[in-house]
């Protein structure tokens, strides 16, 4: 498959076009991708028009998710993940959007593989909607990093929080739920408000790699979501942690500096210590606990 910005140079020029782009009205008041044949705008055309036109997901929200999706529906999914194997990410977030914008979301905690997607996506469709589930927990450093993106890229980032306050969920619970059921944290902080976000929506965006846990390992680029009823795209699923690394040292990506202090997966911060030497990257999430998922990425 053809690379519409495989290299970095060319992710970076479309990058710096949108944030240059001005002047029509988006509908969320973002800035708007510019219309010139070489402006991201063209190139997610181009790509759509190399891909058949399927209309994969048409129609279908996350409210499909009672009903499942048919098995056609599943099989035309799982051709185009696929098709989209030998892709690079550029060329699969820009399949995305071109099939399910302005329904398609994403949600980011700015790890690495985040920061990278977000990159792509400032040249790629700036306006596509982007959130943080803001858990009361979370690191300050990771809270920069979202202004960090703001500023640079232009990137509106939503934070959607749950309903009570750290405080008022403490109280109800005797105390910090992290310590004695985690479980029951992540469900009511991270995915009752996850499953809020996707109202609407007819698909998710995740950084997810395949080579970061065996949990991980067989997620398609495309596939049934069914725990939240909504096709989900991994555009770096077949990335490596050193590809991550090299996108964003060679353009200078913002990251969150906890990473250059050991801290290799970063979410809330009672649940994310640094790690040492040998040990997996994700050792550092609930360590003492046998959960290693928030529930995000996981099908139960
Ligand atoms: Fe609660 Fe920890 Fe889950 Fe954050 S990561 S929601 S603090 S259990």
């Amino acid at each position: 498959m053809k690379s519409i910005a495989a290299g970095p140079a060319n992710a970076e020029s479309a990058a710096e076009s949108a944030e240059q782009s001005s002047g029509r009205e988006a509908p969320n008041g973002k800035s708007p991708v510019n219309s010139s044949p070489d402006s991201p705008a063209s190139i997610v055309a181009a790509l759509q028009a190399r891909f058949d036109a399927v209309a994969i997901g048409a129609g279908a929200t996350n409210g499909a998710a009672a009903a499942g999706p048919d098995p056609a529906f599943l099989e035309e999914l799982a051709a185009r993940s696929r098709e989209l194997e030998s892709a690079t990410p550029q060329e699969i977030i820009a399949w995305a959007v071109g099939r399910y914008f302005p329904r398609l979301t994403m949600a980011t905690a700015f790890g690495p593989e985040g920061c990278c997607i977000l990159h792509m996506l400032a040249a790629i469709e700036p306006r596509m909607h982007v959130f943080n589930l803001e858990t009361g927990y979370q690191f300050a450093e990771t809270l920069e990093v979202r202004e960090q993106f703001e500023r640079r890229y232009g990137l509106q980032i939503e934070l959607h929080q749950p309903s009570t306050t750290v405080a008022e969920y403490e109280a109800t619970h005797g105390g910090p739920l992290y310590r004695t059921n985690p479980d029951q944290c992540c469900a009511d902080r991270k995915l009752s408000v996850l499953r809020s976000s996707l109202v609407g929506m007819e698909a998710w965006m995740s950084g997810i790699r395949r080579d970061q846990s065996s949990h991980r390992a067989a997620a398609p680029i495309i596939g049934w979501d069914k725990k939240f009823g909504l096709v989900k795209i991994s555009p770096l699923a077949n990335w490596t942690k050193q590809d991550v690394w090299k996108l964003i040292t060679d353009h200078d990506i913002p990251y969150n500096p906890l990473h250059d202090q050991g801290y290799t997966s970063i979410g809330c911060w009672p649940c994310t210590r640094s790690v040492t030497f040998g040990e997996d990257e994700r050792a550092g999430r609930w360590s003492g606990f046998a959960k290693t998922e928030c529930g995000l990425h996981t099908s139960d």
